[in-house]
């Protein structure tokens, strides 16, 4: 018997690889296998010439340049090095004495969140959150009001994980660019989804992690600008010397190869499939709404991420597990805990709420028919007060 088959909706979380992706892959794992350090024969010279293609298909994608892009294990990594390498770089340039003031919104990746944390306890930070909306957007006249002298970092999610808000990123990239502040976003959510234009949008580091963009997993990049401002890090590892001295290790060929067919797709493609996704999006909300009328939905209306629901059931009992469809409660890195999502917490959800709330996340692999089931999956899963108890099976 085959097992019953699941809808994925939580593409936020990961996606598939696409078999495009996989496929300008495939040949680095076995045939071209070479170390991209190894340039004194034509394994070397393969692996190298691959990894200098995806830096190219990446940065013409954000319209930044080549040497810009450093590859890392994901967006994690990126995130971590971004802050606490800025905090470094200060201690190193003006010493121990030096004040750092850093001011992070509060709905960011708990790998932002963690280590700006991190960065109060090694660097002696000082660490401020931005305000947020009702929406979960950064309030720009907020940030203003809290940039001091001493604020080196703002650090700024492009587009939420979990309730798929867009912030206002070249207000706020403007503003920072103004006070001579330096800006961080992770655009783990943003590439591919929306447009993200490097040339256009003055910042200054930014994050991603291939595999939420149908390409595999652990493999990112952290963007750092190279002039006006040069944003000069401390390496995020030592040793080898590879990634222009800023990230030793030796590279993952096949992922990088991935990460760049990933996001030349994207941008190929990206359009297209953003407005397919926001009908679908629109109308499994719709259908949703119409069976649940005090459904709310989370997140800007209209400013959010074209893939992305994340919705209270409010007035019902939303079901621990649901069957045939996977979808997530939170970000995918709350699962497992039990604790009410930091974003929902941030816009005034109460743990009850949190507990009615699903976070709905469509993909390139989604269909119509896919909806379709997946709204009568919900519909017949989640009980309102007038829906009878189910009455147990034996
Ligand atoms: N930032 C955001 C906004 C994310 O959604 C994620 C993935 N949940 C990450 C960072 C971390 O990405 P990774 O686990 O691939 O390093």
């Amino acid at each position: 018997m085959s097992a019953p088959k699941t809808l994925y909706f939580d593409h936020n979380a990961t996606t598939p690889v696409d078999p495009r992706v996989l496929e300008v892959m495939l040949p680095y794992f076995m045939e071209q296998f070479g170390n991209s350090m190894s340039l004194n024969y034509s394994f070397g010279w393969q692996a190298e010439s691959a990894v200098e293609t995806a830096r190219r298909q990446v940065s013409q994608a954000l319209g930044c340049e080549p040497k810009e892009i450093t590859f890392t294990s994901g967006a994690t990594e990126a995130n971590n090095w971004a802050i606490e390498g800025i905090c470094e770089m200060i201690r190193a340039d003006e010493g121990p004495g030096a004040r750092i003031h850093l001011l992070v919104s509060p709905v960011e990746h708990k790998s932002v969140l963690q280590s700006a944390e991190r960065a109060v306890r090694v660097f002696g930070a000082e660490l401020e959150y931005i305000p947020v909306n009702a929406h979960g957007q950064v309030v720009v006249s907020e940030l203003e009001k809290r940039i001091q002298p001493h604020t080196r970092l703002v650090s700024v999610m492009w587009v939420n994980n979990e309730i798929g808000s867009i912030n206002p990123i070249l207000e706020i990239a403007r503003l920072c660019h103004d006070k001579k502040v330096y800006l961080h976003s992770d655009a783990t959510q943003a590439l591919g989804k929306i447009p993200v234009d490097l040339q256009n949008v003055p910042v200054d580091l930014l994050s991603f992690s291939a595999h939420k963009l149908s390409g595999p997993k652990g493999v990112g990049f952290l963007f750092l600008r190279s002039k006006s401002p040069k944003v000069a890090l401390p390496a995020m590892m030592c040793g080898g010397g590879h990634e222009r001295g800023l990230r030793s290790g030796t590279l993952n060929v096949p992922g990088i190869v991935g990460l760049g067919k990933a996001v030349e797709i994207a941008r190929l493609e990206g359009e297209a499939e953003q407005s397919r996704l926001r009908a679908l999006r629109d109308f499994m909300w719709n259908q949703l709404h119409a069976s649940f009328p005090q459904a709310r939905l989370n997140g800007h209306p209209t400013e959010r991420s074209p893939n992305n629901l994340n919705i209270t059931f409010k007035g019902t009992r939303v079901p621990a597990a649901l069957k045939g469809l996977a979808v997530s409660r939170g970000s995918a890195c709350h699962s497992g805990g039990t604790s009410t999502s930091h974003v929902l917490s941030a816009l005034g959800l109460s743990e009850s709420e949190a507990g009615q709330t699903l976070r709905i996340t469509l993909g390139r692999t989604t269909t119509d028919a896919d909806v379709l089931e997946a709204v009568g999956l919900l519909k017949s899963q989640i009980q309102t007060s007038s829906t009878p108890a189910p009455t147990a099976s034996l």
